[in-house]
């Protein structure tokens, strides 16, 4: 049998290894001039592959059930990475290679692919699919090559500098349905960010996702303000969520609260007052919040930072304390795909066989990786995610012989 797998990614890798049996000959087609590209850009460098705690829960998809079928295989997947040889390192519950580098992963595919004769076709890019009766017919800008199955792992357009929405036209014209794709893991753009003078501030935070006078998902850890918005692990994490309300036309804004682990700060704020003495409002927060952020609230409270805090009116307090607790600010915009690590929205996965990641539509065609509507957060879900829905569809093409 022959089968061809268009991408060279990590869904796309795990496919062809366990799609590869002596009587199956498989080959990659890849448009970039090596493999893995994305996995050595993964976790800075490091690729954080996986997450010890691994369920729906991290993850947004349009079949929450036809998700957890495919989860419930995680642990197979896991040991098989491992019997790869790719060594893994637990941190916090973010798996990483041991050597903490994400070239490692790719070379273990690298290993892999040799021994097992797979053939890879780089720089070619796939424009066109069609089936003729049981053979499909695979267009490239250099050739055109036919097979028996085909396993689609094109990824998405996250961290790419054009976007390339080729196949995603091509299943649609297919028959399969193409949820919106828009940018996820992304910082966001906040009105009026630059007036703040915020950027360069780091700091704990619970942050609430508000969309239409609703709080759609809260995040807590660490925020990144910049000159255009808010990012860190704890925006990205939520913005999946933004950029779908965004795509409804909603107001959406998120509030922030900078001093999450207090929980009434009105009575902390006091009692600190009564230890500390007759102190002005800079010595009070001193210590308590960034230097750059104090001032930020201070001035947005209207008060002055030399002021005694038995000094202030009721009012200012009152005023200071929604500004540290609950600090709203409307956000505009995602950034581009560019600045994304993942896309929300693709392919039903509705259309999807959560068994072998077959598509309903078109039989002996597997669609798997980021390139379906499932994007998880943060913290190797993701790249999990991809080696699973890989291991599925080669698992079931190797089980056919
Ligand atoms: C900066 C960044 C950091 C990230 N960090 C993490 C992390 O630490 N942990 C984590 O879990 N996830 C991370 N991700 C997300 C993760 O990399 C992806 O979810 C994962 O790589 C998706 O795998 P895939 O096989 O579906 O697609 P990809 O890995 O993107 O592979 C798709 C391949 O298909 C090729 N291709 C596309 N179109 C064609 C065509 N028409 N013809 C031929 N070839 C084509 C592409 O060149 C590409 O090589 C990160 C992403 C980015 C951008």
């Amino acid at each position: 049998m022959k089968i061809i797998v268009i991408g060279g990614g990590a869904s796309g890798l795990m496919a062809a290894i366990l799609a590869k049996t002596p009587n199956n000959e498989v080959t990659i087609i890849e448009n970039n001039s090596d493999i893995a590209k994305k996995i050595l850009i993964t976790g800075n460098g490091r690729c954080n592959y996986w997450h010890e705690d691994i369920d729906n829960s991290s993850y947004y998809t349009d079949n929450e059930n036809h998700l957890k079928k495919i989860l419930n295989n995680q642990s197979t997947v896991f040991n098989q990475l491992t019997s790869f040889g790719l060594v893994p390192k637990n941190k916090d519950g973010y798996y990483y290679p041991l050597s903490n580098q994400a070239s490692s992963v790719r070379d273990m595919f690298k290993y892999q692919l040799i021994k097992k004769g797979i053939n890879i076709i780089n720089e070619v890019k796939v424009i066109d699919i069609k089936k003729e009766d049981a053979t499909f017919i695979i267009k490239s800008e250099k050739e055109t090559l036919e097979c028996d199955k085909i396993i689609i792992a094109t990824g998405s357009n996250a961290g790419l500098k054009e976007e390339n929405n080729t196949i995603h036209n091509i299943l649609k014209r297919l028959g399969h349905t193409i949820n919106p794709i828009l940018p996820s893991l992304t910082p966001l753009i906040v009105e009026g960010a630059k007036k703040y003078n915020w950027a360069g501030i780091r700091t704990e935070v619970e942050l609430s996702l508000i969309s239409d006078y609703k709080v759609i998902k809260e995040e807590r850890g660490e925020l990144q303000l910049t000159n255009e918005g808010i990012s860190g692990i704890v925006t990205f994490n939520i913005s999946g969520y933004a950029s779908r309300e965004l795509a409804k036309h909603n107001d959406v804004s998120v509030q922030i609260n900078f001093l999450p682990d207090i929980k009434d700060v009105h009575t902390y704020l006091n009692e600190r007052a009564k230890v500390m003495g007759n102190v002005s409002m800079n010595e009070l927060l001193n210590s308590l919040l960034n230097y750059k952020l104090t001032g930020l609230l201070l001035h947005l409270s209207h008060i002055d930072g030399s002021i005694a805090y038995n000094d202030l009116k009721e009012n200012q307090l009152k005023w200071l304390i929604n500004n540290i607790t609950s600090f709203e600010c409307n956000i505009l915009d995602t950034e581009d795909f560019s600045r994304a690590q993942v896309c929300t929205g693709g392919i039903s996965l509705s259309e999807i066989n959560p068994d072998t990641m077959e598509s309903t539509i078109i039989p002996n065609m597997h669609i798997i990786g980021e390139l379906l509507d499932v994007d998880g957060i943060c913290g190797g879900y993701n790249l999990a995610f991809a080696f699973i829905t890989g291991y599925l569809a080669g698992k079931c093409i190797s089980c056919l012989e």
